[in-house]
């Protein structure tokens, strides 16, 4: 199968207990290695509730994140599991404009939130 990110080609080595599983990863150790995963959490307190922003990427890369999808499932999943809070993502979170936007989006939920996002800039 070819890399979703730099096209190139690429095996995934296998053992023979998963021979036949099917593997939904797409993108090359090259890649994982150019564009690491490096989940941060900044936790901030709002007007009235808590927010928790998880980021999945230290830098922003000019890739498309999307192939990272499945890590994202992964992430989303175990913090959905995490206790009450409601879980939003978004693209990006710029700490010096979007504070206002998630101070609005807990009080509509009445919620202390938990923000996924592929980038946080601060
Ligand atoms: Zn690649």
């Amino acid at each position: 199968m070819n890399c979703l990110i730099c096209k190139r080609p690429f095996y995934k080595k296998r053992s023979f207990l998963d021979l036949f599983k099917e593997e939904k990863g797409y993108i090359c150790d090259l890649c994982y290695k150019r564009y690491p995963i490096k989940i941060t959490n900044e936790f901030f307190r709002l007007e009235n509730y808590n927010c928790l922003v998880v980021s999945i990427f230290e830098y922003e890369y000019k890739i498309n994140y999307n192939y990272f999808i499945e890590e994202y499932q992964k992430i989303y999943k175990r913090l959905a599991n995490l206790n009450g809070s409601d879980v939003l993502f978004f693209d990006s979170v710029d700490l010096t404009n979007d504070l206002e936007l998630l101070n609005i989006y807990a009080n509509l939920l009445g919620n202390n939130i938990i923000i996924l996002t592929f980038n946080l800039r601060k």
